[in-house]
């Protein structure tokens, strides 16, 4: 089995700290600072029976100017080559405009799966998890699966893995 994951999200909200973790080495770059990853970097996860490509996008923002605006089309091109997608948002914010921004993005992707991954649960007291959840559910795609993560912790991460070799 093979297969290629688009992993997408507004800054910050744990990307990079989630494909480090599933591929076991820095590849990607990590910073506090929004919009640090520049590159699509790949990362492969391996196991007996499966191979798994990650493409973490760079920042995707509304675009400010022409620059923006290229690298926003090329984080988006990505989701169109992809056997999944994983959108990413983080748990201790409130959905925002650049949660939304991606969201009507992914509404014109077709056939693909999306998985909705709710990072940094380590900060959520468990009684609110259900509310997040629901805040992601109108106008939004039908998420293929929702999982609820923490990249930091590794909360669910090995699950979500199962999960995704089984989709491939
Ligand atoms: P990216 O911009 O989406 O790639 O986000 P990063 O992976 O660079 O993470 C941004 C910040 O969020 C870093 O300070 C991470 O340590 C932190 N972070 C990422 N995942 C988690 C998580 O599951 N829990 C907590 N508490 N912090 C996290
Ligand atoms: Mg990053």
């Amino acid at each position: 089995k093979s297969g290629f994951v688009a992993i997408i999200g507004r800054p910050n909200v744990g990307k990079s700290t989630l494909l480090n973790r599933i591929v076991g080495e820095k590849i990607a770059i990590m910073s506090d600072k929004a919009q640090t990853t520049r590159n699509k970097i790949q990362g492969i996860y391996t196991t007996d029976d499966a191979q798994v490509v990650f493409i973490d996008t760079p920042g995707v923002h509304k675009p400010q100017n022409s620059l923006g605006d290229f690298m926003v089309k090329s984080a988006f091109s990505a989701l169109h080559e992809a056997d999944a997608i994983w959108f990413v948002v983080d748990a201790s914010m409130a959905r925002g405009r650049g949660d939304d921004f991606i969201i009507d993005r992914l509404q014109e992707v077709k056939n693909t799966p999306i998985y909705l991954l709710i990072n940094k649960v380590d900060l959520l007291a468990p009684n609110d998890l259900l509310d997040v959840i629901a805040s992601y559910q109108n106008d939004a795609p039908e998420w293929a699966e929702v999982f609820p993560i923490s990249a930091t912790e590794g909360d669910n991460v090995p699950e979500l893995l199962d999960n995704i070799v089984s989709h491939l």
